[in-house]
């Protein structure tokens, strides 16, 4: 496979994990982070990588077509992993524009650099999509998302990102484009900005704030740890075939309410407080508009093709998710305070 890869996105909570896997595990590879670093992008993710001779950081934007295509050109990548997003659902709602830029419009201006630079000289190249499975729309209480189940998304984030998926696949279709697409489930673990449900609820708990569960609580999601989406992705990445979708997922299905009393006892076992005492900071608020009721992932595809498992159980990764934000305050602080964006100034500039 080839040696220079462009990882978009990769001073997000996902991006970061793959920079750092693809770093360390492949020094024969250049490793090309191209970040725009808005509210969600903190180079500080990747301090401890940042040194390495096989790791390169460009500060760009993928809505900036001009600019991505001179990059191209520039640096020849032989292949993209593409995670670069807006990928907050709540904020999609208050601005869905700014999702269709990013999303469908950064994406185009990726595959088009990508086509022109290789020119139908495919052979060893690859367009990586990272997306999600709430592209799929929603489930009821029983059922699990396919990679045939037909996309249905009901925000809209799910439907920038199914139509950058549709994009990608059509460049493939139309233009031989070499790529393959992964639909993964709610993450979680270190780095991930607090604005999610698992960083939010545990910085809640440290400073004694409420913990806002949406409507009845019974949302269900499945969730996976981030390192273990790092190493599907680096395994789909590798050995995945061509032109596929694989569906990627824990096999952990909780209901939000059920979710949040977990975390309450993890944490108040470790910060030594009264048994009950975090779950008494538990508010119900009003729901989310289009809140999808569950969501749960087929992740047999992967799992029988290419040998990829989740490494950790959920009480495993949320117990070690749970004590790196404890050790890790100042990363905390810094996301919370908005220092974390001078970062790049100090060491970059
Ligand atoms: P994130 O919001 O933490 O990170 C996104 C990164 O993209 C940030 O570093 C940001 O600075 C960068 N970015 C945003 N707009 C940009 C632009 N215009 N140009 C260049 N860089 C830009 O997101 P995440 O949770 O790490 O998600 C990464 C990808 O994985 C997204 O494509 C998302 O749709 C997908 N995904 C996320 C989840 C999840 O649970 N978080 C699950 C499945 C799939």
């Amino acid at each position: 496979m080839s040696k220079k890869i462009l990882i978009t996105g990769g001073a997000g909570f996902i991006g970061s994990h793959v920079v750092r896997l693809f770093v360390n595990k492949y020094s024969d590879y250049n490793i090309f982070n191209l970040d725009s670093l808005t509210y969600a992008g903190n180079l500080e993710n990747l301090k401890d990588i940042e040194e390495e001779a096989n790791y390169h950081f460009i500060k760009a934007d993928i809505n900036d077509e001009k600019l991505i295509d001179s990059l191209f050109q520039e640096y020849r990548f032989d292949s993209v992993i593409h995670l670069a997003a807006e990928s907050h659902v709540d904020r999609s709602i208050k601005d869905p524009l700014a999702f269709v830029k990013t999303n469908i419009i950064g994406t185009l201006n990726l595959l088009n650099a990508f086509k022109k630079l290789w020119n139908d000289n495919f052979e060893d190249k690859r367009f990586y999509h990272v997306s999600t499975d709430e592209v799929y729309g929603t489930l009821g209480e029983s059922g699990l998302f396919k990679e045939t189940t037909s996309y249905s998304p009901n925000s809209p984030y799910s439907a920038s990102k199914a139509s950058s998926d549709h994009f990608v696949r059509a460049y493939g279709e139309t233009y031989n484009l070499p790529y393959v697409i992964t639909n993964c489930s709610n993450n979680y673990g270190q780095n991930q900005f607090p604005e999610k449900l698992i960083p939010l609820f545990i910085n809640n708990i440290i400073n004694h704030k409420p913990l806002p569960v949406y409507g009845d609580g019974n949302y269900t999601r499945d969730w996976l740890y981030v390192v273990d989406h790092a190493r599907a992705i680096d395994l789909v990445f590798h050995e995945g075939k061509n032109a596929e979708t694989y569906n990627i997922g824990g096999f952990n299905e909780w209901k939000n309410i059920d979710l949040v009393k977990l975390l309450c006892k993890q944490m108040d076992e470790k910060l030594g407080r009264d048994k009950g005492s975090s779950e008494n900071l538990i508010t119900y608020v009003k729901d989310r508009p289009g809140h999808d009721l569950r969501y749960a992932i087929d992740a047999n595809k992967i799992n029988k093709e290419l040998g990829w498992e989740p490494s950790v159980t959920f009480e495993q990764g949320l117990s070690i998710t749970i004590d790196w934000y404890l050790n890790n305050q100042e990363w905390l602080n810094h996301v919370t305070s908005g220092e974390y964006q001078s970062y790049y100034k100090k060491q970059y500039q």
